[in-house]
């Protein structure tokens, strides 16, 4: 029986975040969107980030053994969506360590969960961030023919190679969330056996930030391209201390996280359709709110339509996988898919609500539209989502 009422607790992180939110993030997310240079928004950007730290949002997937939030699927799926509401990029720069230490319960050995945990919990800085790099300049190389057979093969080129007690990384990673703040960077290489994922602390000689985007939303968001040049590695480093087990890590992360990337889609939405639906009771034309033209009563009746249908199946995916022991990857891949479409079609008719003055920055819908274009993006496109659910359906998944 599904069941979407929540606990006490989840309600109680749910008000944290929605307060931290509102009240922290949202009075300065236009000025810091609206900053030229990308590198200057960390600096601008991280008191309130470190803040966001204190509050654990970083470490929400960390067992509280550990020191962490010990955090279910939904509760992290209402906090995505409530950071999200507030502002995307923020949501991705606070959200993104739980992907990386999603890596390292998926495939971590006892140890190595131990020490990187403890590491991030027990630093004095309160600004313990984890990245986590696949893609790569050429694409994952993720070959779709193969999943129909079952089957997931990338052809990845940043390589490790084992040389005694040591890994040597050398390769390229491009639009890495928070790669040019975090720690430790969680890195898909390719060994002798297959993908692998390997521990890296982004102080390690070799470890290079060599670009940070420039992007058309998601402002607020640090993002860089990443080089290795010969940086090694212990072999205990290797999450699992197997090689050729990073594809079915790299599978596990995707369904979990895009209903916590759907989550955050709706956020966004959400954020667009108040903003819009106070517009349109405010702004008065023929004497009358513009919400009581038909035309655009039934955008604000369609924007709730599409929150309500998109928040639904994203919970929806989040119980399956607090329920079941395995990811619901089908159901992950679908709610991320119906949520970032929805948040895109909200956002832009957000902007037409407005009418002139939401093409103008001093509204804060265009931003919206501008942070919702990425959702179809990360995490895998929407289309590679598509073509993965559908090999599943095929398959009888
Ligand atoms: C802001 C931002 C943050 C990101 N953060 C991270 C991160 O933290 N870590 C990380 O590893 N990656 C990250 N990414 C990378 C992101 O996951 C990729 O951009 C995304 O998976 C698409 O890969 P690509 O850019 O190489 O596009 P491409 O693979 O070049 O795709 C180009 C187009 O071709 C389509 N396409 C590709 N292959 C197929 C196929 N087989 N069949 C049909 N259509 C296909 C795509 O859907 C797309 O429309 C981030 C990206 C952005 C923009």
């Amino acid at each position: 029986m599904i069941d979407f009422s929540l606990t006490d607790e989840q309600v109680a992180i749910q008000n944290t975040a929605r307060e931290f939110g509102q009240k922290e993030i949202k009075p300065i997310a236009a000025e810091l969107d609206r900053i030229p240079d990308p590198k200057e928004v960390f600096p601008r950007a991280r008191e309130v980030i470190e803040k966001g730290v204190k509050l654990g949002f970083p470490y929400m997937i960390i067992p509280k053994e550990y020191g962490g939030l010990g955090a279910d699927h939904r509760t992290i799926g209402v906090v995505f969506e409530e950071l999200g509401a507030a502002d995307a990029g923020l949501a991705g720069t606070l959200g993104i360590s739980n992907f990386a230490f999603l890596t390292l319960l998926l495939g971590g050995t006892d140890a190595q969960q131990k020490k990187w945990f403890e590491t991030a919990l027990s630093d004095k800085d309160g600004l313990f961030l984890a990245s986590w790099a696949a893609t790569e300049p050429q694409g994952l190389g993720m070959d779709t023919d193969a999943l129909w057979e079952g089957q997931t093969r990338f052809n990845l080129k940043t390589s490790a190679v084992p040389d005694g007690d040591i890994y040597r990384i050398n390769g390229e990673k491009c639009f890495i969330t928070a790669g040019g703040i975090s720690r430790i960077c969680i890195v898909l290489a390719q060994t002798p056996k297959g993908p692998s994922h390997f521990v890296i602390p982004t102080d390690t000689p070799g470890f290079e930030v060599t670009k940070t985007e420039d992007m058309m939303g998601h402002r607020t968001m640090n993002d860089v391209e990443l080089f290795f040049d010969n940086v090694k590695v212990p072999r205990e480093n290797l999450i699992s201390g197997e090689e050729g087990k990073g594809a079915f890590e790299l599978m596990g992360i995707l369904g979990y996280s895009d209903a916590w990337v759907g989550a955050l889609a709706v956020g966004l939405a959400r954020a667009a359709y108040e903003a819009a639906r106070e517009y349109s009771k405010l702004r008065v034309l023929a004497e009358k709110p513009i919400i009581r033209f038909q035309a655009v009563g039934m955008m604000i009746a369609d924007m709730a339509m599409q929150i309500e249908a998109a928040r639904a199946l994203v919970w929806r995916a989040l119980w399956s996988n607090d329920t079941m022991p395995v990811p619901d990857t089908k159901l992950s891949a679908l709610a991320k898919v119906f949520a970032s479409d929805a948040a895109m079609r909200v956002t832009t008719d957000a902007v037409q609500v407005y009418g002139g003055a939401g093409y103008m920055k001093e509204n804060p819908v265009e931003k919206y539209m501008r942070d919702a274009k990425v959702t179809q993006i990360y995490e895998g496109t929407n289309e590679l989502l598509r073509i993965l659910a559908s090999t599943m359906i095929y398959l009888g998944m």
